[in-house]
């Protein structure tokens, strides 16, 4: 433990952030950093409990508080106090091979947990965990780790979002011949064209990229599994398959007809919009248009902002369920229960001085003029006995020229695992053994969102992790 009295001496000092309405002008990283002294600081918070809480990651009524990849949390802290910038280094590679993603997309599971938010607020842990990446890059830390030893197996692996990639990496640290099969243009999964770019800027995802290539793993992108390379193909050149295939099906909202122009699914939107901004092009597709998103989520949230960057003439955020309260105190280390506002709905308020949701609100059928989109009929509602029941008389017209769909996820996608004749758990997601990452009987594997169905950045890490090792253990036993 560097400082003693650290907890006592300093208070929570979070990274700054760009004003809503400048970063409304641009599609730019909305984040900023604290200078190093301060940041020193905040690793002195840290108490270095007893029992560190912050790594634990243990269920508490469902939800699960603290790391899911048991990051060595205090002692970063104290090696950023200290000054020691590469022992930081070396013991946040321990647990997280990609922290440049996690230190800027998580919701931070182990804030949540941290003893001094007891009574006070938590470590900036997040925030610290992005200081150590990013000093190593800056300083030349990070540095492409080839193994002095390669196996003679090769392992394919079907998607490159964080799943697949912490599988590449950790079965290429083992010295096995992995490739990854990524159908999008470039790779990265929903990290590059899902979470906008204001959030995590895709050229932090390419640096990685160029380190992994160095260090002998093959990235075949523009290459559909099932469509480019078919099953057999695979069978015959791998020994081991890990599927890490995302959980894209989107889950439908009744009333609402996606083959009417002007309805899209939110993450359809986004990707088509992060494709615009790949290819220099600035995305319009809200331009001037008054704009439903159904979905009071996080997913909801990028459209909201993705929506009013565009320059949308109007926004209406929809959610199902009752606003949260933010009376009740949740005891430490639940997960904190109360309304969430997130950056985009930020944006929303500074420009409007009001929120863009709609609670107990969703839609109840569209209008529809030769095929083209006039607006929704809105209904309120509440949940009764775990039923959805719509309050009579509350229908109101909404003119709408785009709706877009953030209403969650619902599994797989139907094509690989009909190709490959996966089955499908009740969730629709891949099946395998209990608590493993094999599907039964076989060279397949799956993890990430494909296998615990649409998660986090830092599950299908920890997933990726987790069944890198499993299916390195399928390997060595292998004749
Ligand atoms: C809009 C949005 C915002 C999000 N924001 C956050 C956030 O801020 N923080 C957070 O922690 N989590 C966030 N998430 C969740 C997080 O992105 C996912 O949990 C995570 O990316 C899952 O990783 P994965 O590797 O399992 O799957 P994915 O990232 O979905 O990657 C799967 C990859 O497989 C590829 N693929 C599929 N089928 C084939 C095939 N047949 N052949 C070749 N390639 C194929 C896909 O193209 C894709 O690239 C967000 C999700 C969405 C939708
Ligand atoms: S990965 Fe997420 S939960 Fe784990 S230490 Fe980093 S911010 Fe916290």
């Amino acid at each position: 433990m560097g400082k003693k009295t650290g907890f006592l001496e300093y208070t929570r000092q979070d990274d700054p952030q760009r004003h809503p309405l400048t970063r409304l002008k641009d599609y730019d990283v909305f984040h900023l950093s604290l200078d190093e002294a301060q940041r020193r600081r905040q690793g002195a918070r840290c108490m270095n409990c007893g029992v560190p809480f912050c790594l634990s990651a243990i269920k508490i009524k469902g939800r699960v508080t603290g790391c899911p990849l048991h990051n060595l949390i205090p002692e970063w802290n104290d090696e950023i106090y200290r000054g020691q910038d590469r022992n930081a280094l070396e013991r946040l590679l321990k647990t997280n091979p990609f922290p440049e993603w996690t230190g800027r997309v998580c919701p931070a599971l182990c804030e949540k947990a941290c003893l001094c938010g007891l009574n006070g607020e938590a470590v900036t842990i997040r925030d610290n965990e992005r200081f150590i990446i990013e000093t190593a890059f800056a300083k030349g830390y990070m540095q492409p780790q080839v193994p002095a030893v390669r196996s003679s197996k090769r392992v394919a692996v079907i998607g490159s979002g964080p799943a697949g990639l912490s599988v590449a990496y950790a079965l290429n640290a083992c010295g096995h011949q992995v490739t990854v099969y990524e159908q999008e243009k470039r790779a990265g999964g929903l990290l590059r064209y899902g979470i906008p770019e204001m959030k995590l800027a895709k050229n932090i995802i390419d640096r990685r990229l160029e380190i992994m290539k160095a260090e002998g793993i093959q990235i075949m992108t523009g290459t559909k599994v099932g469509r480019d390379i078919s099953q057999s193909e695979l069978d015959a050149a791998y020994d081991a398959i890990v599927f890490c295939c995302g959980a894209r099906k989107a889950r439908q909202v009744a009333g609402v007809d996606l083959a009417v122009s002007g309805v899209m699914m939110a993450v359809d939107f986004l990707t088509a919009a992060m494709h615009d901004l790949e290819e220099n092009k600035c995305p319009v597709q809200a331009k001037n248009k008054r704009v439903i998103v159904v979905g009071g989520g996080d997913t909801g949230n990028d459209c909201v902002a993705m929506c009013l960057r565009m320059g949308a003439k109007q926004v209406t955020q929809l959610e199902m369920m009752p606003r949260p309260s933010n009376q009740t105190k949740t005891p430490w280390p639940e997960w904190p229960v109360g309304e969430k506002v997130d950056y985009g709905q930020q944006e929303y308020r500074s420009l409007y001085h009001h929120d863009p949701r709609l609670y107990e609100t969703t839609i109840e059928k569209l209008v529809v003029e030769e095929r083209m989109l006039k607006g929704a009929y809105l209904v309120r509602g509440n949940m009764i006995n775990g039923q959805w029941q719509v309050k009579a008389g509350s229908e109101q017209f909404l003119e709408a020229d785009l709706i877009l769909i953030a209403a969650g996820f619902v599994g797989v996608e139907d094509s690989l695992a009909e190709q490959f004749a996966l089955p499908l758990s009740r969730h629709h997601t891949l099946l395998t053994n209990e608590a493993h990452y094999q599907i039964v009987q076989s060279h397949y594997f799956a993890a990430g969102d494909c296998h615990r169905g649409q998660s986090l950045v830092v599950w299908a890490i920890a997933e990726g992790l987790a069944c890198a090792k499993e299916v390195d253990n399928y390997l060595k036993n292998k004749k």
